[in-house]
């Protein structure tokens, strides 16, 4: 695969939601996490992938090129459906520079319990419907950022 420069295209910034097609198994997340951080570097996107009983929610920044053929492919993965785009915006800096891939498991009930998020915003995961105004989704994603500092797997 090919990278493209960020000088040369624009910085986006994507965030989708999903519900798996199955229950995930721990296996399943860490042979998800080993693609896409393995893709991502070589497509310069870096992001956050939450996961929670059964739904998935992905930020994904890059340049413009890179971040759409990335979730072109991700959207038809088998492995998830009812994929939906929630934003889809240019950005000035990366949110997540740091990391690939990013992952929070909210399954795991130490994470749940952080105070850093309600559970409101728990059971919302997967409901596109949360994400109807930009700010929102954005606040959504800082939250879970602070939350992944201390939970990178
Ligand atoms: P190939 O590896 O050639 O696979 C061919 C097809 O099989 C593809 O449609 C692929 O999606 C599907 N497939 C691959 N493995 C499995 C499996 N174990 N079970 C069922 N179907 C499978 N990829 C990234 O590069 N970056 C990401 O950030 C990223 N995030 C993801 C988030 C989620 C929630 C999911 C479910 C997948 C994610 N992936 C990500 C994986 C992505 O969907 C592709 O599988 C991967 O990018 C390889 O794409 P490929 O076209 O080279 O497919």
């Amino acid at each position: 695969m090919n990278s493209v420069p960020d000088k040369l295209d624009k910085l986006m910034m994507l965030i989708y939601t999903s519900i798996a097609t199955r229950p995930m198994t721990e296996q399943d997340l860490i042979d998800i996490l080993a693609v896409s951080r393995k893709n991502n570097a070589l497509n310069q996107i870096t992001g956050l992938l939450l996961y929670h009983n059964g739904s998935f929610m992905q930020v994904l920044e890059g340049p413009r090129a890179c971040v759409e053929y990335t979730y072109y492919r991700i959207a038809r993965d088998k492995r998830h459906h009812y994929v939906t785009t929630v934003l889809h915006q240019p950005i000035t800096v990366r949110t997540f520079g740091a990391w690939k891939m990013s992952f929070v498991n909210l399954s795991n009930p130490t994470i749940a319990e952080d105070p850093a998020f309600s559970r409101h915003m728990l059971d919302a995961l997967g409901d596109p419907g949360l994400f109807q105004h930009n700010s929102i989704a954005i606040s959504f994603v800082e939250t879970f950022r602070f939350l992944a500092r201390a939970n990178t797997a």
